[in-house]
């Protein structure tokens, strides 16, 4: 199933864009991330869209691609973003974007990492515990600043996706209970190198049901309420990421006109609130797709096939970490006839396979199979392990394509080896 109207066949051939996927591979060989241009657009503008008569800010969250030339392409259209470490600060601020447009998420920010954002001028941190918040103002004080800061409050709203994928409920380490928010936002406007002017939720990822949202806003709403009345001012309500995608047919895709209404409509009294969205995966999966080639086709003496590809969970962990779901097509259609089989990489792991049980064309040894929706927490959560390379990126934009991350050699393995 390919969702992405820029991903498609034509005359047979997979298609990303203006290109055909055998002419990229043939230059770039295998395995390959290409991704479409066209797609991350057309999704940011799905987003622009459904939030227009709105103050708000579409803060990419480049924990999803982070290849710089992507957050490129974000930063380009007027987008912020929403970073997790001082490796990801690094890239954003590569990648140009205006520093007043970036937050900062994340349980563990360290001292350098703190004193680094200060110093870049972002947008605000989103502060997930009063350790965190005391460090903050301690670092603020020594540079002689006052550091942006919004609370990051666990709502306690279940997201009804994989359990693994949860951010919001009470016993996921984010956040700050509901019971003590207001306490450390009033304790946060009393320190003297704080500037408390957020409130920040992040229910979990791949949802596909936009009601905790809703549910999650009304919570949010409650609390800059109150505070507005105690004069601690909340100008940014900071909604998360987590917006799903269709991976599988029977999936129903979000309405992002419906996101939109739920998460807007309990500030509808609420006067000079800036939404800030950190999307991931709805901007940057379906653009994406994992080209590998065919090494072998095996079948066991119990009924077994297997499809042995170069590459595995080394290079998209997704099915094994948390039961994500990829259609596997083929790059060139020959045939009608259907097979059933297990997709498997090289690694050393029966936990190595991209696919179980899977309905694939009929396919033979140097066959190209493209794995889909690949765009989102894909070569992010790659490996070296067992040694193999990680994935030459391709990015695709109309007629054209450009390298956008070279392939690996040997000798990149042993990068920072000391011998
Ligand atoms: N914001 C925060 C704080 C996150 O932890 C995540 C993902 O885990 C995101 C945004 C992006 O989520 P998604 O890719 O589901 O939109």
């Amino acid at each position: 199933m390919i969702r992405a109207p820029h991903i498609y066949y034509e005359k047979n051939n997979l298609m990303v864009e203006g290109v055909m996927v055998e002419k990229i591979i043939n230059e770039v060989g295998t395995p390959a991330y290409i991704y479409s241009k066209s797609s991350f657009i057309d999704q940011l503008k799905q987003l622009k869209d459904a939030f227009k008569d709105y103050s708000a800010i579409i803060c990419y969250s480049i924990k999803a691609c982070h290849n710089t030339n992507i957050i490129k392409i974000f930063v380009n259209e007027g987008c912020g973003l929403d970073i997790v470490s001082g490796g990801e600060l690094y890239r954003a601020l590569k990648a140009s974007v205006d520093p007043r447009k970036i937050v900062y998420s994340g349980v563990g920010k360290t001292s350098r990492e703190i004193t680094e954002s200060i110093n870049a001028g972002i947008l605000m941190f989103n502060v997930e515990s009063e350790q965190e918040l005391e460090r903050i103002n301690r670092i603020g004080s020594s540079l002689n600043n006052k550091a942006p800061v919004s609370i990051r409050v666990n709502p306690g709203v279940d997201a009804k996706t994989h359990p693994y994928i949860t951010t919001g409920m009470k016993e996921n380490k984010f956040g700050i209970d509901s019971g003590k928010v207001i306490d450390i936002f009033r304790l946060a406007s009393k320190m003297s190198n704080i500037e408390v002017c957020g409130i920040d939720v992040h229910l979990g990822s791949q949802l596909l049901n936009p009601k905790p949202y809703g549910e999650a806003m009304k919570i949010i709403a409650g609390y800059v309420k109150q505070l507005k009345d105690e004069n601690i001012d909340i100008r940014y309500v900071d909604v998360g990421g987590g917006l799903g995608i269709s991976y599988k047919e029977e999936q129903q895709a979000v309405s992002v006109q419906e996101y939109a209404s739920l998460i807007t409509e309990s500030f509808i009294d609420i006067p000079g609130i800036t939404f800030i969205l950190e999307p991931g995966r709805f901007l940057t999966a379906q653009a994406g797709i994992l080209v590998a080639r065919v090494q072998y086709v095996k079948d066991n003496l119990y009924g077994k096939r297997f499809v042995i590809v170069d590459t595995g969970m080394h290079h998209l962990i997704r099915p094994p970490l948390y039961g994500g779901y990829h259609s596997i097509i083929p790059v060139r259609k020959k045939s009608d006839v259907r097979i059933k089989a297990d997709v498997v990489g090289p690694i050393c792991e029966s936990t190595d396979f991209l696919g179980k049980k899977c309905l694939l064309e009929e396919v033979y040894q140097d066959d190209l199979l493209a794995v889909t929706d690949t765009g989102a927490y894909g070569i992010v959560l790659a490996s070296h392990y067992n040694s193999h390379s990680l994935p030459v990126e391709v990015l695709v934009d109309g007629a054209g394509f450009k390298i956008i991350r070279q392939k690996e050699t040997y000798e990149d393995l042993l990068y920072g080896e000391l011998t």
